[in-house]
């Protein structure tokens, strides 16, 4: 850490850019800094501008949101104690892990002057069981990197990587609820067993692993008592430093089903085509249903000149482009695995309930097909191979993209649904329909990609987000995820009982609220009730007194400060 620049007159403050945290004053903050270097060292917190930007960017329409600083631990005692140096200071941290999360935010935070604690250092691969199938990780471990274990270690497992780069990771993803597209697809469904550093600094084992000892910490799930790995998804209630996947053996045999349909309404018979094999488990991979723009988004030009960039692309040329890339207007991947006599009866019998049920689809040669970019990126995400190929769609159109995500049952009349919500929302504001959805099991994942230009289109596409987002929670679609610039508004549209519970949480685990404030919509403040004579949302950390844990202290908790309503002469 550069300390010389501490203090200096003449010199610009170090968190000049991102600013302080709220509330922290420089003196304090300043401590906060070399408290942090004193234990990471000097070289792992960061706070010049050029350092900041990647945590500052993503690809989304909203402008950066600047942390204050960023700490790197390389171990879990270190996390621990920077979080007690934060909860003593009450400076709020930021933890990521591979911070790949691309058009989510990636490492942005929910409000600027936040600690970033990038956790990619801590990248052991802890344990791998062959014989039992899983892997147990550190946040830093990547996808590129467990996959080159299995490999070299010449060991017959199969990751599930999602369509994203291969620099993300099994925790970092897990954490945000991600898929993937072999049968493991779901992917918190299929880890097993965390290590959680508390917003005290204490670390909790979930599940078996909270025996001492414990020799099924990441083969059964549930424990004795409460399940509680759930609560640190999609949420701010700890850090995450350990977590066991389950990784799939590999199969004997496998076998792509690669399909086009040519209609737009097509989608409503694929759909219902799909739900038994999916419902059933007969066809185990999710299955995707990409539209032809999103299928060659990552290879086709924007074609500008035809829409001046503020109408959607015509239709004749997306078929135009599709035919050329053997793609068709809708296109379905999914795979089935085992024994190959199984899966060859499988294949038949898919085949024969396709020639019925949609006669209208087009079934591929996979080799063929694989000279396609789209199909073989297809292929490897079905058969466990981290790709690339997708991260190209995000120049397409200016290198702007937000992932719009609803999650809708699994019938054809639901996706024709969500096509007539979505499109006319997306061309509206001058923007392509570009999306699929994946058959997981009984729901379908409406995965839409606003790609946009940046810096000009912003604005526009903020506003087309936010309707999108609207219009399906209106519908009783929610998301599965939504950017850090949507988290709140998200929040706000469920129930004030979930609300108000996710927010008792957060009080009773981060009484000064210093881990990731905001993410997902949690707020310690949120929830407590507006009682007559209080002043609604007054009672939170930023605006006043540190909040304490039922019947205990907060540990290592500084003096408490007076609500500043009773500082200005009692509630109103
Ligand atoms: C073209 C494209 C395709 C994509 N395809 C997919 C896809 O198929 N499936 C999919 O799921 N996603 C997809 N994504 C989104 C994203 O890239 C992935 O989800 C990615 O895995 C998330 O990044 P990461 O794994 O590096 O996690 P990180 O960026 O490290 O973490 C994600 C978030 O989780 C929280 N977090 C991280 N670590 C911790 C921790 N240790 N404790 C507590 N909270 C923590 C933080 O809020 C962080 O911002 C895609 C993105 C793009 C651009």
């Amino acid at each position: 850490m550069a300390t010389e620049t501490h203090g200096r007159p003449g010199r610009p403050k170090p968190w000049a850019v991102g600013g302080r945290p709220k509330g922290v004053d420089e003196k304090t903050f300043a401590r906060a800094l070399r408290e942090f270097a004193a234990i990471v060292g000097d070289g792992n917190v960061s706070f010049s501008p050029a350092e900041l930007v990647p945590y500052a960017h993503d690809v989304i329409m909203i402008p950066p949101i600047w942390p204050s600083a960023v700490v790197r631990p390389g171990s879990v005692v270190e996390v621990q104690q920077i979080v007690r140096v934060a909860n003593r200071l009450r400076v709020p941290l930021w933890p990521v892990s591979t911070g790949k999360n691309i058009a989510y935010g990636r490492m942005m935070a929910v409000e600027p002057g936040n600690v970033v604690l990038d956790l990619a250092r801590m990248n052991r691969i802890l344990e791998v069981n062959e014989k039992l199938a899983y892997a147990v990780v550190e946040p830093g471990v990547t996808y590129a990197q467990l996959y080159k274990h299995l490999r070299d270690q010449n060991l017959p497992l199969w990751l599930d990587p999602p369509a994203t780069a291969p620099g993300a990771g099994p925790l970092g993803n897990t954490v945000e609820r991600g898929v993937g597209y072999t049968p493991y697809g779901e992917h918190f469904l299929f880890s097993c067993g965390m290590e959680v550093v508390l917003p005290d600094g204490r670390l909790l084992r979930t599940g078996s692993g909270a025996l001492p000892g414990s020799r099924t910490w990441h083969i059964f799930k549930w424990g004795y008592g409460p399940y509680l790995d759930g609560l640190f998804t999609a949420s701010n209630y700890g850090i995450v430093i350990r977590l066991g996947i389950w990784l799939m053996p590999e199969p004997p045999a496998y076998q792509p089903i690669l399909m086009t349909c040519d209609r737009e309404d097509d989608v409503v018979a694929i759909m219902d085509f799909l739900r038994p094999l999916k419902v059933s488990h007969l066809l185990p991979s999710a299955v995707v249903v990409a539209h032809a723009l999103l299928a060659f988004a990552a290879e086709a030009e924007y074609p500008r000149h035809l829409t001046g960039g503020t109408r959607p692309v015509p239709e004749d040329w997306i078929r135009e482009q599709a035919r050329t890339r053997m793609l068709g207007i809708w296109n379905i991947a999914g795979c089935l695995y085992g024994a190959p006599a199984v899966v060859k009866e499988l294949t038949d019998v898919v085949r024969r309930r396709a020639a019925a049920e949609l006669p209208q689809a087009t079934l591929l040669d996979v080799d063929a097909a694989r000279q396609s970019p789209y199909w073989d990126h297809k292929v490897r995400n079905m058969t466990g191979v981290p790709s690339m190929v997708e991260y190209s769609r995000l120049s397409w159109r200016g290198g702007g993209n937000a992932f719009v995500a609803p999650v809708v049952p699994l019938f054809g009349e639901e996706a024709r649904k969500h096509m007539e919500i979505a499109r006319p929302i997306f061309w509206k504001h001058g923007f392509d329909y570009i999306g699929e959805f994946i058959a997981a099991s009984r729901d379908q994942h409406h995965v839409m990609m606003l790609l946009h230009k940046q810096p000009d289109e912003m604005a526009r596409a903020e506003a087309c987000y936010r309707e999108l987002t609207d219009a399906f929670c209106d519908g009783g679609y929610l998301p599965y995820r939504t950017n850090v610039g949507f988290m709140d508004h998200t929040m706000r549209r469920l129930d004030p009982v979930f609300q108000a519970v996710c927010a008792e949480l957060k009080r009773a685990l981060d009484p000064n609220e210093i881990l990731a404030p905001g993410k997902n919509g949690i707020r310690a403040a949120a929830a407590r009730p507006a009682r007559r004579g209080r002043v609604p949302g007054a009672a939170g950390r930023r605006s006043g007194a540190p909040r304490r844990g039922p019947g205990r202290p907060a540990q290592g908790a500084a003096k408490t400060r007076r609500h500043p309503a009773k500082r200005r002469g009692g509630l109103r």
